[in-house]
């Protein structure tokens, strides 16, 4: 009896999405299993945000991204990905969980959960883990970061008007946050523990946040670490001593781990050091042949090597594979991402 797909692609964010279109165009029967929504990732950028991309850049299949200004929107970006899914008729299943893949080439079985609690069985020739980058956020690990006033996503400044806050992280997502949260009228403090902010801060982005702390509008408590929250109030400790800040909300902006549990479970070496899964470069297949990996899982823990720019060609490449035809070449990331 026939597989129920021909390629099983877990994670509808965009190269999962892209996948599908190259595998559809090739012939191929695709089923994309999401455990949130299409485009998930997308959906929890800051509710503001542009993107650095062009519209051009962050297209699929071809399907053009007509917007009226040069960098889209966060919310122009959703629009444009469910229209791809319409358009190419991608069979996508949402709120779905996928839990474990077993088998091997030409017959595997991809186990999920739906949030209703529901087991499903699909059976695949093929599997494509796109599962991105945002998997669980980077913790602390000190006391009182569940409370209801810390969280570990940015969407907008607003909630913070006239308050005192505190942003933990020394990334681009703390400086653009703190910025934010300063021109929305809320009283910042960034605490970081290292020296100064790290090397990958948008080059745009430093000058801007230097400026604010240089004029007294933001303040900085560099090499300080946060040992504990509570409600109201931060506890601090540099160079050994502690101190205490007032925060109403604490934005804790430290990053976030790949998921790379699936193909782990799965069997795939991750290289301890770089979190990369073992693959072949050319054809994005894992040592488990017929398991391939997509978009920016295939850079582990380094979230600045594969984009939706690059990560939306991986697709072409493992059905090149799959077809035994030569794979395509990588292109070039734009200027902005390839700092
Ligand atoms: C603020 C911000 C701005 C950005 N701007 C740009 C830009 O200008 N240009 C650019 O190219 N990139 C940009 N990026 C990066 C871009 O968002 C990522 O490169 C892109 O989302 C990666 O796509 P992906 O398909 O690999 O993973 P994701 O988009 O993360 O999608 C993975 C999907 O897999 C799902 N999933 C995870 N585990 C499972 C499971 N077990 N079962 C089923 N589903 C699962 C997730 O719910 C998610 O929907 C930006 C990122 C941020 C945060």
């Amino acid at each position: 009896m026939a597989n129920d797909a021909d390629l099983v692609i877990v994670g509808a964010g965009p190269c999962g999405l892209a996948a599908a279109v190259s595998a559809q165009r090739a012939g191929m029967r695709a089923q994309v299993i999401e455990s949130s929504v299409v485009v998930s990732t997308i959906a929890s950028y800051p509710t503001y945000v542009r993107f650095f991309s062009t519209a051009e850049k962050l297209t699929i299949g071809g399907l053009p991204f007509v917007i009226a200004t040069e960098k889209p929107t966060r919310r122009d970006a959703l629009a444009y990905y469910r229209t791809v899914v319409t358009y190419f008729g991608i069979r996508v299943r949402q709120r779905e969980r996928v839990t474990a893949i077993q088998g091997r080439s030409g017959d595997f079985t991809v186990i999920s959960r739906t949030t209703a609690g529901e087991e499903r069985r699909t059976t695949g020739d093929a599997v494509v883990v796109a599962t991105g980058y945002f998997g669980s956020p980077n913790r602390l690990g000190v006391p009182g970061e569940d409370l209801p006033h810390v969280t570990h996503v940015y969407r907008e400044g607003h909630e913070a008007f006239l308050q005192d806050v505190v942003v933990v992280g020394g990334g681009n997502s703390a400086a653009e946050a703190a910025l934010d949260l300063w021109r929305s009228g809320a009283r910042v403090t960034l605490v970081h523990l290292g020296p100064t902010f790290d090397k990958k801060i948008k080059p745009w982005v430093l000058p801007d946040f230097t400026n604010r702390v240089k004029e007294g509008q933001i303040a900085v408590k560099w090499d300080t670490r946060v040992s504990a929250i509570e409600l109201g109030e931060v506890v601090l400790t540099t160079s050994g001593k502690e101190n205490r800040l007032k925060a109403d909300r604490v934005y804790i902006m430290t990053g976030f781990a790949p998921s790379l549990d699936l193909l782990r479970d799965t069997g795939v070496p991750i290289n301890p050091t770089t979190g990369i899964p073992e693959h072949d470069s050319k054809t994005l297949e894992t040592t488990i042949p017929g398991l391939f990996i997509a978009g920016v899982v295939v850079a582990g823990y380094d979230a600045n090597k594969v984009f939706i720019e690059n990560g939306r060609y991986h697709g072409d490449r493992i059905v090149a594979r799959l077809l035994g035809q030569r794979a395509p070449a990588e292109p070039k990331l734009s200027a902005e991402l390839d700092a």
